[in-house]
This record gives structure tokens, sequence and C-alpha cells, in this order.
């Protein structure tokens, strides 16, 4: 076999070995990973949006609380010196009693906003309940689609070594200025540098070569190595 109908095989290896770097880039696991990626982002940002108000409520829960309880304490001092004999004075005690009449009423009205502020958060927590659930749902989504695309690119990887392992097999005989040539050419043509010519025609640009330059490469020796006039690619006859 002659070195150009090795340079063709060579090619074809070539062809070969881009549709397998497409098919790695092109992996529909990819879109599939980039839709669970911006789900995934999308309920990132509900979840804090969420978060971010029932903190705001919990904040507010735990102010009242606190007043309640400084209310209690109070209530309990106050208590204590009514009911503890040291005061006599009927204008003071009466003080004292409304004053924890007054805080009892306080007390109660903090207690309602309480109340009110734990039916506000029950539905929140309920919320992130199930935005938790579902980003772990998609989490799991994500991690099978990374392990398919990794299985994908392993037997991609191991078709790509099997063709790297036959060009350069073939390439071995091929002299290095026309491996050279070959090479400039596939770059610079979208990947196909040698074409056979078949009918006259040049298989890599599909034209027709005129008859005089087919008569001229004719009597050509079969080892010269002809281009093609009008794509400049290689022609294997
Ligand atoms: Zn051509």
């Amino acid at each position: 076999m002659g070195a150009l109908d090795t340079l063709l095989q060579v090619q074809e290896r070539d062809i070969a070995l881009d549709r397998l770097q497409h098919r790695r880039q092109a992996l529909p696991e990819r879109q599939e990973l980039a839709r669970l990626d911006a789900a995934l982002e999308a309920l990132g940002r509900r979840r804090a949006e969420v978060g971010a108000v029932r903190q705001e409520l919990s904040t507010r829960q735990e102010g009242l609380e606190a007043e309640v309880e400084a209310m209690v304490r109070r209530v309990g001092e106050i208590e204590g010196r009514l009911y503890g004999g040291q005061v006599s004075a009927s204008r003071e005690l009466s003080a004292m009693a409304g004053e924890v009449e007054h805080l009892q009423s306080l007390r109660s009205d903090r207690e309602d906003q309480v109340l009110a502020l734990m039916e506000e958060i029950e539905p929140l927590d309920a919320d992130l309940a199930s935005l938790d659930r579902e980003r772990g749902r998609l989490e799991a989504e994500r991690a099978e689609v990374l392990e398919a695309i990794r299985r994908a690119e392993e037997a991609i990887g191991a078709e790509e070594a099997e063709e790297r392992r036959a060009r350069r097999a073939l390439a071995a005989s091929i002299p290095a200025d026309l491996m050279g040539q070959y090479e400039r050419l596939r770059a610079k043509l979208g990947g196909v540098g040698a074409a056979r010519l078949v009918n006259g025609s040049c298989t890599g640009c599909h034209l027709s070569l005129p008859a005089s330059e087919r008569e001229r490469i004719r009597h050509l020796p079969p080892e010269e190595v002809v281009t093609c006039e009008q794509c400049g690619r290689i022609l294997v006859r």
C-alpha cells in the first residue's frame, strides 16, 4: 500500500477522533446537568428568601419572649414586696398592684403576638422542609448524571486511545514531510487534509477537476503528491 493510501487511512482515524471529541462535548447528559444546576440555583435562592423571612420572624419572637420573661421577673419582684409585709402604705400598695395588673395585661398582649408569629412561622418551616427534600432529590439526580458523564467519557476515552494507537501505527510509515503537509492542510480545512480523487472529482470539495488537470495528473508518477486546485487538499488517486 502506498503512502498516500495510508494517509487516507490516517485521515479516517483523524475523522473518527474528531467525532469522538465532538461526542464528548455534546453528551446529552451535559444539558441535563446544566438543567439540574439551574434548578438547584433557583431552589437555593428560594430557600434563602424563605429562610430570611423565617429568621426575621423568629428574631421578633425571641425579642417578645425576652420581654415576657422580663415582665414575669418584674411581677415576681413586685409580688414579693407586696406580700412580704415590708410595704404598708396603702397608696404604695395600690400603685404596686396597678403595675402588676398593667404588666400582666402587657404580657398577655406579647404572648398573643408570640402565638401569631408562631402561626406565621409554621407554614414557612413546612416550605423549608419541602425545599430541602427537593434539594436532596435534585442533588441525588445530579450525582447520577455526573456518574453517567464519567462513564460515557471513560468509554469515549477508551475508543480514542484505540484510534490514536491505530493512527500512530499508520502514520509511522508515512514520510514526515507528507505528514506535515497533511497536518497543515487538515488544520486549515476543517479537519480534512487528504481526499480521494474519484471519477475526476475531488471528494474533499466535490468539484470536478478540469480535463487538462486530470490529464496532467494521469501522467505523474504515482508517488508524486498532487493537491486539488480548488480546495488545496492532497489528492489520493
Ligand atoms: Zn478539492
